[in-house]
């Protein structure tokens, strides 16, 4: 498959992508995972991005459309690929159709998840994900909760809150999403690529995906 998620910070982007990736072979591709990886290598890209993330603040545009362009050309992608947390702007949406034109791409359609606030600034205070850049597992403390000493389990390494889910970053991060990311579901239903999907429970919204996905 080769299609983006779309959604609100907390509407189960990651989960859905990773669940996704289980059905065909196509790789989750998150830019919020590859800069989170960035920041804590220390490299160059994560210097210029860690300060932007931590407030909850959208990274340069230009940043994302180098790491993508590289990323998009990976041979992985080849089996297909769930884009999540990327496009977040206009203009990296605008940059992302000339780079698939390029690269003779086409998207089988861009998926909105939709879900209450409640539930989203729920999900987001009580997320933990698993410290290992290799494995990023994402928990619930409520309802999908890691080992007891808070270890992720899948490979025993601690599950931590990341960064920017503290109160003021979540409120910040929701506002540039309703400002720059919202107007997306416009931009996409205007070319006929966006189908809206319910994110309420993982599993239902899978199906929905799937269905479309044959249709
Ligand atoms: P996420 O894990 O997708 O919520 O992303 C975490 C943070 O990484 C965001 O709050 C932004 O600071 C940054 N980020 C991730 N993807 C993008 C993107 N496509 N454009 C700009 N900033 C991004």
């Amino acid at each position: 498959m080769k299609i983006i998620l779309l959604g609100a910070p907390g509407v189960g982007k990651g989960t859905i992508a990773k669940l996704l990736t289980e059905f065909d072979g196509s790789v989750q591709i998150s830019t919020g995972d590859i800069l989170r990886s960035a920041v804590k290598e220390g490299n160059a890209l994560g210097k210029k991005a860690k300060e932007y993330m931590d407030r909850g603040d959208l990274v340069p545009d230009s940043l994302i459309m180098d790491i993508m362009e590289a990323r998009l050309q990976e041979p992985d992608c080849q089996n297909g690929f769930i884009l999540d947390g990327f496009p977040r702007t206009i203009p990296q949406a605008e940059e992302l159709a000339k780079l698939l034109a390029r690269l003779k791409i086409k998207l089988d359609f861009v998926a909105n998840l939709d879900a209450p606030r409640e539930v989203i600034l729920d999900r987001l205070t009580t997320r933990r994900t698993c410290c290992n850049l290799s494995c990023q597992a994402i928990y619930n403390i409520k309802n999908n909760p890691p080992k007891e000493d808070g270890a992720c389990r899948l490979c025993n390494h601690q599950t931590i809150q990341r960064d920017d889910e503290t109160e003021e970053a979540i409120t910040n991060r929701l506002e540039t999403y309703n400002l720059k990311t919202a107007p997306l579901s416009g931009f996409y239903e205007k070319v006929g690529l966006l189908k809206t999907f319910l994110s309420l429970s993982a599993k239902d919204t899978i199906a929905e995906i799937k269905k479309a996905l044959k249709a």
